[in-house]
């Protein structure tokens, strides 16, 4: 039987056994139907790819013409390729999904008698579950025990009003539709914890009976894939005009209707960049996955495209810049109150089970000074003005010698204009406060009122004796001003947001190395200005102090008019809307309630500053590398289009039929893939500006490149060829060279692309990944298989070089594409000129 704190009932829960039978009977706790990929749905997808109709098509071409072998060599290379997207999908869908679950929303249940944590759709008829403050509800339950439970049930009955919950309800209230004391899926906890017992779960609960997602965004292209879908429509409107060109030209010349389609075919197939896309997805699935092995879970996989982009970074001081574990400094006692006063009183405005660092830091102090903080607790409590971020301070009231005593602590700001203090004081006092300040201590004010006739409804509307001012320390995370300068150099603004004093952040802010310290807008400041002046001053201002979240939306939408690409952190249920409005909203792993984490596109498993960095870092690599990879696509894709088009129309003996370009893509899908996916960080990636939102996936220079390198390649490769076939060489002979120079070219370009400044052998020797290594390998060993076993010379109409001819061949290789080693060079000289 276990004994959940602060409730009453001993519960047991359901035992494991119950659970199985149950969940046999009412299925997993599902609110959105699941959308199944079934096995046949999937093949059928993987045949709605152009690449594999136009295998088929060219396998059924060789049947038609009586060619069998040619035909079902096709065909086994269909089966080939589509086994390889069938893998490819298959891992990738099985990344997300693992990903999936390791962000699934979770809940509190009591089973076997214990409170263990379980992901929310195990949930069955019958489970005790635990909610909380910022709890999202997963299912309908009835209310078995509760404190101060409040509901925001907006999303489910359309009314924005809190719905204060009962365990016992009248019999007329027993008759409405929305019951006061029951709890219903997709609902939030906004106040008060409750043990509910789950009475419906999945497509069985209100709100499953609605059977609409309310929260699921409609899916909309990322700016990535409409620039990707543009790409691919682009080349299929070229390959379309050239497969008729060709056609007809070779038609028209040899009369040979079979060739020109053939042609045709070689062709489109050189040129349609299926690839694309598979980047796209790969790369972004295994960046996610890669960002979750280092705690940072991805909710939405495009928000990956954006990490790389993001120019503002708001972040919320205690506990992500600073470690949240405070410790009393500093003490100041007022007029002819004593220490011990001042502490004792401090401890009673805590709560008794604290789980507030500074309240804990409240308490280790006052038995540091030989108080007996438990014994502290044994009078009565009458009344309770609970902290908000709103009033920033709280309240007791305890009942002492009989009568009833306020004690109060909170920001300086709330409490002293309630403690009727003359001038001379009242600035006394707040330079005592600004001295404190002044060192980054956090100022708390603590008052008392032992003269209370009535108990107001508000704890502004009391009276206070101020008692003193603590001073308490919450430094900043060792690694924290390190990750700071890397931002600074990365060009990303660090801002700062937080429900302390201005001067306290100030002090926390130059000594992590925040610039423009001097300027803050507090959350007074915030309330008065209009939209156009705080667009005008968030240029300069990295500060926000005594803000409350629900001011953090309006900073995000400043930032975010001013063209920048915004990150906020948050982890409160009022955080929810700025961390949904923010291009990537970051909620708090372990301090962050149900409701930030569902509105987040990362989630932070270790609260950890420097973890946002490196996914900022993490994000540039990734789109870095799939602009490298889109770059060795285009230009590998140059020489096998240009030399399909070219040789029939030059009646030259035909260099690539459909089986060679089909052998060239199985070199291309996995050097993409797995070796471009795989490429490390740029050295200075963290000391350029992030790219902006506008810049295109292949920009000017990246194009021009692609093509200079594809062109040079070409032209090796038909050169070879022209010279191999007319001095006497047979043809297969001729194509073996080419193929060698294609492929010896393709496998060079991967390290010459690898890097944008260092040079093709040192991004050989730093990449350390096997994998990248085993593919290389694999690339070079079928190269010589195709060439030197004579059963595969027959298949793929090649024939064996000899050493010196293959040599020849690496040779041209090297030529045509590590002159582009030369432009690195160059451009690295001309930069650092720059920087001189
Ligand atoms: P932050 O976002 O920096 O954590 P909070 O909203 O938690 O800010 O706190 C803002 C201010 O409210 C603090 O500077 C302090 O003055 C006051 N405050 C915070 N927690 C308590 C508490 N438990 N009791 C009294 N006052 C508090
Ligand atoms: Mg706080």
């Amino acid at each position: 039987m276990a004994k959940i704190n602060g409730f009453k009932g001993d519960y047991t829960g359901l035992s494991d056994e119950e659970v199985a039978k149950l969940q046999l009977k009412y299925g997993k706790n599902d609110l959105v139907p699941q959308k199944r990929n079934t096995l046949l749905s999937r093949i059928l997808t993987i045949f709605k790819e152009p690449m594999i109709l136009l295998l088929f098509g060219t396998a059924l071409i060789y049947f038609l013409l009586g060619e069998y072998r040619d035909g079902i060599i096709m065909l086994i290379f269909v089966m080939f390729v589509t086994s390889i997207s069938f893998f490819q999908e298959w891992k990738t869908d099985r990344t997300l999904n693992l990903l999936k679950n390791l962000t699934s929303p979770k809940v509190k249940v009591i089973r076997n008698g214990h409170l263990v944590t379980i992901d929310s759709r195990e949930l069955t008829v019958g489970d005790l579950m635990l909610l909380e403050e910022g709890d999202k509800v997963p299912a309908d339950g009835q209310i078995i025990e509760m404190h101060d439970l409040g509901i925001d049930e907006s999303a489910l009955t359309g009314e924005s009003e809190i719905c204060w919950k009962k365990v016992e309800i009248t019999p007329e209230e027993n008759n409405e539709y929305w019951k006061k004391n029951c709890c219903y899926a997709g609902t939030t906890v906004i106040s008060g914890t409750a043990i509910v017992k789950v009475t419906a779960i999945g497509l069985n609960t209100e709100y499953g009976k609605i059977g609409v997602d309310v929260n699921s965004a409609p899916e909309y292209l990322t700016p990535l894939e409409k620039q990707t879908r543009k790409l691919i429509i682009i080349s299929l409107y070229i390959s379309i005009c050239l497969f008729v060109v060709v056609f007809l030209v070779t038609f028209i010349h040899q009369k040979n209707l079979i060739d020109g389609i053939l042609s045709g075919i070689t062709i489109t197939m050189a040129i349609i960049p299926e690839e694309f896309p598979v980047v796209l997805t790969v790369f972004l699935a295994m960046g996610a996955w890669r960002l979750a092995k280092r705690n940072a879970l991805i909710r939405r996989i495009p928000a990956i495209e954006t990490l790389g982009a993001i120019s503002v970074l708001c972040v919320d001081k205690t506990g992500t810049l600073t470690k949240n574990q405070m410790e009393v400094r500093h003490t100041y006692v007022f007029n002819d109150h004593s220490e011990r006063e001042l502490i004792n009183y401090a401890v009673l405005a805590c709560e008794e089970e604290s789980y507030d660092p500074m309240e804990k830091a409240i308490k280790e102090y006052g038995e540091k000074n030989g108080l007996d903080v438990k014994s502290i607790y044994s009078k009565k409590l009458i009344h309770e003005y609970p902290f908000s971020s709103d009033l920033k301070m709280m309240g007791h009231v305890w009942e002492i010698d009989g009568k009833p005593v306020l004690t109060a602590k909170g920001s300086p700001e709330s409490i002293l204009p309630l403690c009727h203090l003359d001038d001379k004081e009242l600035n006394d006092v707040k330079d005592r406060q600004f001295k404190m300040a002044s060192n980054g201590y956090r100022v708390i004010a603590v008052a008392k009122n032992d003269n209370m006739s009535i108990i107001p409804k508000n704890i502004t509307e009391t009276k206070m004796d101020l008692i003193g001012l603590i001073g308490l320390a919450d430094p900043p995370k060792e690694a924290v001003p390190d990750a700071i300068d890397i931002c600074n150099e990365a060009g990303i603004r660090i801002v700062l947001i937080t429900g302390d004093n201005g001067i306290t952040a100030q002090a926390i802010a130059e000594e992590i190395g925040i610039k423009n310290y001097n300027n803050v807008i507090t959350g007074q400041e915030l309330d008065k200005i209009s939209e156009e002046d705080l667009r005008n001053r968030v240029k300069k201002t990295n500060i926000f102090a005594r803000v409350t979240p629900r001011h953090k939306m309006r900073i995000v939408k400043a930032f975010k008019e001013n063209g920048e690409v915004v990150a906020m952190t948050g982890d409160g249920v009022n955080d929810a809307p700025a961390l949904k409005y923010a291009d990537i909203g970051i909620a708090m792993g372990k301090r962050g309630t149900g409701v930030a984490k569902d509105a987040a596109d990362m989630v932070l498993l270790d609260d950890n500053f420097t973890t946002i960095v490196d996914t900022i870092r993490d994000g540039r690599r990734i789109y870095d590398n799939i602009k490298k990879a889109f770059g060795y696509i285009i230009a590998i894709h140059i020489p096998i289009a240009l030399t399909a088009i070219l040789t029939p129309l030059l009646h030259l003996p035909l260099l690539l039929l459909p089986v060679h370009v089909v052998l060239l893509e199985l070199i291309i899908d996995p050097t993409c893939s797995i070796v471009f996916e795989r490429e490390p960080a740029e050295d200075k990636i963290m000391k350029r500006n992030p790219r902006p939102q506008s810049d295109p996936l292949i920009s000017v220079n990246l194009g021009v490149k692609s093509i200079l390198q594809g062109v040079a390649i070409f032209t090796a490769t038909f050169v070879s060829y022209l010279y191999m076939i007319n001095n006497g060489f047979p043809q297969n002979m001729g194509r073996s060279f080419s193929l060698t120079v294609i492929v010896l070219a393709n496998l060079l370009l991967v390290y010459i692309n690898g890097s944008e400044t260092d040079n093709m052998f040192k991004v050989m020797f730093k990449q350390k990944d096997k994998a990248v290594w085993y593919v290389n390998i694999g690339v070079f060993l079928g190269l010589l298989a195709i060439l030197y076993i004579p059963s595969l010379n027959d298949i793929v109409k090649t024939a064996p070089l000899n050493l010196f001819n293959f040599l020849k061949a690496a040779i041209i290789a090297f030529l045509s594409t590590a002159w582009w080693e030369l432009v690195k060079l160059y451009n690295k000289n001309k930069l650092s000129l720059k920087q001189i």
